[in-house]
């Protein structure tokens, strides 16, 4: 975790031995079953208090939400209505009623795109996303273009992998009704300027959506300062569990959205001449909510807390030079993406050898990456390549780290030269 002596330099401060300690999957298990992960772009591995508050929640905590009146559906109510405020202190923000829960970021922005989108868009009004989306972040939008007839358009990026500012600003126009922006990229790691962007778009009354699947996990986020109107997270990313995420949502946008799926939870009254819906946040919480998921994701979130993360970030950054330059002397090595901002997502080539093969080839030395499109295939498009390679970190994510996908590279290409 993190040590209290403020007068060390921020990255000396971050004690990542302890912080790696604290995720069972990562034990030094012995010659050849120690696992060297570097995938945390997809998904990051769980510390043992999230296993724990699983654990400990399916043993003896567990009821469902909301509806009972009996003492242990009623802790469990509390315990999930708290999460809200958790969300909260990691946006810095204060309403709960601002806080939506939903399976991820891609349910996130599909309830936008369906709820907002529905009511704000029609036909011939522009919505403006960039080059370097993730699918979750193009393809909502899309199925909204086609439902209402209006036009999607691509804010272009450079080689260095971020967003011409200009170019953006000229793309926001009289029928531009939303933009939607990465706010770190994937597939990447540029950090968007999103404040600028945002604030570029609301200058002018449109509506914005920043998707923070990969900039929660590494840094602080304020989404009052960025200015955004929504802001979508997954808990996965964020040492949480699987299945659970978060919408933000300005509150005055929020209550004026229509529901987004219709069942249990979301309604006031039901009736066959008509029914009247909740308030947000359980307007758009249809059905019985992943619980256990929601109270993980609380855990996750209390164990962020404690983690100092101006100091975790600043170590990331240097681990993030010591990985790009030892992989920049690696013959044949190209990495895509060299925003001087970015966080720890290295993608990259290997002359000699296909992303797939790549990554076939280092897992058999006990190293884990993602090859593939990264679910952004437009960005594929623009670099050209069908696949990347691509290397992620995380808070536990140290030097031996990097000097074990060094040496797995290093067989690679004495395999394929
Ligand atoms: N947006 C970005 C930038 C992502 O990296 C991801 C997942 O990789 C998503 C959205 C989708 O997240 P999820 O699959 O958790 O809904």
């Amino acid at each position: 975790m993190s040590v209290a002596n403020h007068d060390a330099l921020p990255a000396d401060r971050f004690d990542v031995a302890a912080v790696r300690a604290q995720f069972p999957v990562l034990a030094d298990d012995g010659p050849g079953r120690t696992l060297t992960y570097l995938d945390s772009a997809a998904t990051a591995q769980k510390p043992q208090a999230v296993i724990d508050a699983l654990e400990d929640f399916y043993t003896r905590e567990y009821a469902s939400v909301h509806r009972g009146v009996y003492a242990l559906s009623v802790r469990s109510t509390q315990r999930f209505e708290a999460v809200r405020e958790k969300v909260c202190r990691l946006l810095h923000t204060s309403d709960p009623r601002e806080v939506v829960f939903t399976r991820g970021t891609t349910e996130a922005i599909n309830l936008v795109a369906t709820s907002w989108g529905g009511q704000n868009v029609s036909a011939g009004d522009e919505i403006v996303v960039t080059q370097l989306e993730h699918h979750s972040n193009i393809v909502p939008w899309q199925l909204l273009c086609e439902r209402t007839g209006a036009r999607l358009r691509v804010a272009p990026i450079g080689l260095d992998g971020c967003v011409e500012v200009d170019a953006f600003e000229a793309l926001l126009g009289p029928r531009t009704k939303l933009v939607a922006l990465a706010h770190v990229s994937n597939a990447l790691g540029t950090r968007l300027p999103v404040a600028a962007l945002c604030q570029l778009a609301r200058s002018r009354g449109i509506t914005s959506l920043v998707d923070g699947a990969q900039a929660v996990p590494h840094g602080s986020v304020d989404v009052l300062a960025i200015g955004c109107d929504f802001y979508a997270f997954s808990a996965h990313k964020v040492f949480g569990p699987t299945g659970t995420g978060v919408l933000w949502g300005r509150r005055d946008l929020l209550d004026a959205m229509p529901p987004y799926q219709g069942g249990g939870s979301m309604i006031r009254s039901v009736s066959f001449e008509g029914t009247t819906y909740a308030d947000a946040p359980q307007r758009f919480e249809a059905g019985t909510p992943d619980v256990a998921g929601v109270i993980g994701m609380g855990a996750a979130l209390d164990w962020l807390e404690e983690i100092d993360r101006e100091a975790a970030a600043a170590f990331e950054c240097e681990l993030l030079r010591y990985a790009s330059e030892a992989l920049e002397a690696i013959p044949g090595l190209h990495i895509f993406g060299s925003d001087p901002e970015k966080v720890g997502v290295l993608s990259f080539s290997l002359d000699c050898a296909h992303p797939h093969d790549i990554a076939t080839i280092l897992d058999r030395e006990g190293v884990a990456i993602r090859a593939g499109h990264h679910c952004a295939q437009p960005l594929m498009k623009f670099y050209g390549v069908p696949a990347m390679a691509r290397a992620s970190l995380a808070l536990y994510s140290d030097r031996s780290d990097i000097d074990a996908l060094v040496s797995a590279l290093e067989t690679t290409r004495e395999i394929f030269s």
